[in-house]
């Protein structure tokens, strides 16, 4: 995939970068080295007062960075600034934090003084998607940067220019040369980043398939990994649920990001009695969504960011039809336009036990399924390979309790979207990926947990 900016919106290629060769990617090896050897004896005083600046940057130029992300990925206006936003948020949580999370824990045992410390562990490579360009960087830059750490970003090849920009922010935020740099790579030299010395673990967040490489490389080098990959959420909606409010929510979760969110509700299922009620609501806000340009400010719905993404997403509504599903609203690719516009798309009738029904639906189609009971409503809700978040609505308290302990995924939200919060850990289970971001057990991803004991 070459490294270039095209919008989505137009087709129109606006910026192309030539790929790091060889020897300057083992410079930027070497200065993050070197970089760490002096950045890990900063204190976290030092490391936040640099943090709440980015914090600050982000803040002031919200307006650029966000019309960057549209352009390059086609979220809408209003939605890149609060992603911005949210990463200013998450600067300053983890600068206010992050001595309390990694301070030493005492224990009691033999010895006359027994505790854990944590350290840095060196180099870490950040491989990236570009559905939250910044969110996702930020979110292992911030906790990473204050555990003490030096970050290399490869990221996704469509977003070279938010790719670069971070790294800018943070440079300008004053931390060291070399603390975090951005490698403009296709995904081809990341095997080799893994089998470096230098590189001392890795996260991801993307596909299964680049999880599963990334995983195999940093597997051979017995270096450690965090993965957060795709998810198929369900949004589940029983007979006691406040129906209006949940169908509100369930259009927001499932349009987040012109649709290509991993926590996105993906699959809706829905207790028999409220289904046609829910589904009537679902159909009116599907219906009113405003489709077009990301950049104006009404557009709720947005370009997909890449041809193929569009091309795949279609094919997997096709395959859908042939299953046996049915069409209410959408369900074909936008011809009238230049760019990868795919309209808010319902489909119902789908057999639960079709192939079809198991795959993540990465753009604006929901999948919705009628069960006549809470027992089939969980079996349903667990018949996918993923495990990522998963939304319940209910107003009754032993359904709700089953749901939180039966479901399986990374995260149980009832009566609420499934979001990220920089206080509480994210991650999944299954091929959803493992390893967790964000709150106290994000930062403890990527430290060395150092047992000392003093006689
Ligand atoms: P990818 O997984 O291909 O891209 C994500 C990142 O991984 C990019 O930086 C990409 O680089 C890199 N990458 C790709 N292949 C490898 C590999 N073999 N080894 C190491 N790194 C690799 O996602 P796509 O853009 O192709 O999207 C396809 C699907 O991935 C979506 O339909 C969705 O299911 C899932 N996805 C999930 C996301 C999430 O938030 N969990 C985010 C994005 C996608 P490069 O761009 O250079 O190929």
């Amino acid at each position: 995939m070459a490294i270039a900016t095209i919008n989505p919106a137009t087709g129109e290629t606006l910026k192309t970068f030539e790929p790091l060769n060889d020897a300057e990617i083992a410079s930027k090896l070497d200065l993050a080295d070197q970089a760490f050897e002096k950045y890990r004896h900063r204190s976290f005083a030092e490391r936040a007062i640099a943090l709440q600046t980015a914090a600050d940057i982000l803040e002031q130029e919200k307006a650029d960075f966000a019309k960057l992300m549209t352009l390059e990925m086609g979220k809408p206006y209003k939605a890149a600034v609060a992603e911005v936003e949210k990463c200013a948020v998450v600067c300053r949580y983890y600068a206010e934090n992050a001595a309390d999370f990694l301070a030493d824990v005492s224990v009691k045992t033999d010895a006359s003084h027994s505790f854990v410390r944590y350290q840095p562990l060196g180099v870490i490579l950040a491989v990236m998607p570009w559905n939250f360009p910044f969110w996702q960087v930020f979110r292992f830059a911030a906790p990473a940067l204050m555990a003490g750490n030096v970050g290399l970003l490869k990221h996704a090849s469509n977003v070279p220019q938010c790719a670069l920009a971070i790294e800018d922010i943070i440079r300008r935020a004053g931390f060291p040369e070399g603390v975090f740099q951005t490698l403009l790579i296709g995904a081809a030299k990341v095997a080799d980043l893994m089998a470096d010395e230098r590189v001392k673990a890795a996260t991801l967040t993307g596909s299964e398939a680049a999880g599963a490489s990334l995983a195999a490389a940093a597997g051979k080098q017995i270096k450690k990994t965090v993965l957060e990959l795709g998810g198929s959420d369900p949004f589940i909606v029983l007979e006691s649920a406040d129906v209006a409010a949940a169908a509100a929510t369930a259009m927001t979760a499932r349009m987040l990001n012109n649709g290509q969110s991993c926590i996105a509700a993906k699959r809706f299922i829905v207790a028999e009695a409220i289904a046609d009620q829910f589904e009537k609501l679902l159909l009116e806000k599907f219906t009113a969504l405003k489709i077009g340009d990301p950049l104006h400010p009404e557009t709720d719905l947005g370009p997909l960011a890449t041809p193929d993404i569009l091309q795949e997403l279609d094919q997997q509504v096709q395959t859908a039809v042939k299953s046996g599903g049915k069409v209410l609203t959408g369900g074909y690719p936008l011809a009238d336009r230049p760019g990868n516009f795919y309209p808010a798309t319902i489909i119902i009738d789908i057999p639960i036990d079709a192939p079809i029904a198991q795959e993540e639906f990465f753009g604006p189609v929901a999948l919705l399924f009628r069960v006549s009971n809470l027992d089939t409503a969980i079996k349903l809700a667990n018949a996918t390979p993923f495990g990522l978040g998963a939304s319940a609505w209910t107003n009754n308290n032993q359904e709700r309790d089953r749901l939180i302990s039966e479901i399986e995924a990374g995260a149980v939200f009832i009566n609420g979207l499934v979001k990220s919060d920089p206080r509480l850990p994210f991650g999944g289970i299954k091929r959803s990926g493992y390893g967790r971001e964000l709150s106290i057990q994000g930062i403890h991803e990527f430290v060395n947990v150092k047992t000392v004991w003093v006689k």
